[in-house]
């Protein structure tokens, strides 16, 4: 568990995020990521604070599943946008990071170099949680590093599950990371996730494999044909690159450019955002209601008791699920 040191005031945290100060940037999000109810209040007030301050970053998803290269790409990627003078922040979810302790973003050893510059900022995923909790947590660090100047936000997943879907539900752009030489089965990815890219990288396309790489390329190019573009009007389209060599990173930020460039032109930035934050607030309306519920007092014995008699016909479920939601 994380030490949260709860010594700063809530003007000492405002104040040293908006100075650009990452020591109180990290300690805020330890704060925003701590479960206790006093930290609860102080980092909500503290988001309502900054929220004057944040939104001027491109948000840009990244997934793919382990081994395609996503954090040696993140690095490369992070390391070309300083040279352009840029200010990368990058946080994960990693749904199996409360199994595994953290695969991505875990050890210091990823992104070395990215995580030795002062003008990155690099935090893992939450470890602590569900899904919903770790998203939350997020986002709201999302939040920060945009309040502390952070222009670009690289929000890395694993490419196997629900969380790119979360993911998708909090970024811009949404970035898919494949290797050539493994069929969809092999990769672990899901049609359903091919939907929600914006882009599809065919990564390690340097040495004899680019051959493979490029014609990856060709057989996505023309699937993706045949699927309604994740965001209206945006082509999606499947690019190589290399991360080991450098090849391509250019192109996956020119990329993002473009994307930016026509989703603001035509509004859809802008209505994502405003849809992105209606869904979320919906989305903890719902989960708080379900714990509150199940945090009452009896209910696992009523639900226990209404099981029964469903079982034995004394009730419907729909009047069961009625006798219990007004009962409760
Ligand atoms: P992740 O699990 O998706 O984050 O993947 P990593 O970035 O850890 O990369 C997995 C392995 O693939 C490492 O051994 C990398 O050195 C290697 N790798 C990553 N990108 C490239 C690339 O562009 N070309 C080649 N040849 N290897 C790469």
């Amino acid at each position: 568990m994380k030490e949260t040191n709860d010594t700063l005031s809530l003007t000492n945290y405002k104040e040293g995020i908006l100075s650009q100060n990452r020591a109180i940037l990290a300690r805020a999000i330890t704060l925003v990521e701590s479960n206790a109810e006093k930290h609860l209040e102080l980092a909500q007030e503290l988001i309502k604070e900054l929220i004057p301050y944040t939104g001027n970053s491109i948000r840009v998803g990244i997934t793919g599943v382990p081994g395609a290269g996503k954090s040696t790409l993140i690095e490369a990627l992070g390391l070309f946008l300083i040279e352009n003078q840029k200010s990368p922040a990058i946080l994960a979810i990693d749904p199996s990071s409360t199994l595994s302790k953290g695969s991505i973003l875990g050890d210091k050893t990823r992104m070395e170099l990215l995580s030795r510059t002062e003008k990155a900022f690099i935090r893992p995923s939450p470890s602590a949680g569900n899904l919903g909790g770790v998203a939350r947590k997020t986002r709201e660090s999302m939040l920060l590093c945009e309040a502390a100047g952070f222009d670009v936000i690289l929000v890395e997943t694993v490419g196997v599950g629900q969380s790119e879907v979360t993911v998708r539900s909090m970024v811009d752009i949404f970035l898919l990371i494949l290797i050539a030489g493994a069929g969809d089965e092999l990769q672990g990815i899901k049609k359903g996730v091919i939907e929600l890219a914006d882009a599809i990288f065919i990564n390690k396309a340097d040495g004899n494999n680019i051959f493979f790489a490029e014609s990856a390329k060709s057989e996505y190019n023309n699937a993706l044909n045949y699927i309604a573009d994740a965001t209206p009007g945006w082509k999606t389209k499947t690019e190589t690159c290399s991360a080991l060599k450098n090849i391509g990173i250019d192109n996956i930020w020119k990329t993002i450019i473009d994307f930016e460039t026509y989703t603001k032109q035509n509004m859809i930035f802008y209505d994502r955002r405003k849809q992105q934050t209606i869904d979320w607030f919906e989305d903890m309306l719902k989960e708080e209601i379900i714990n509150n519920f199940y945090k009452k007092k009896n209910t696992k014995t009523n639900i226990d008791n209404v099981i029964n008699d469903i079982l034995n016909n004394k009730i419907t479920p729909v009047s069961a699920v009625k006798k219990l939601t007004f009962d409760n």
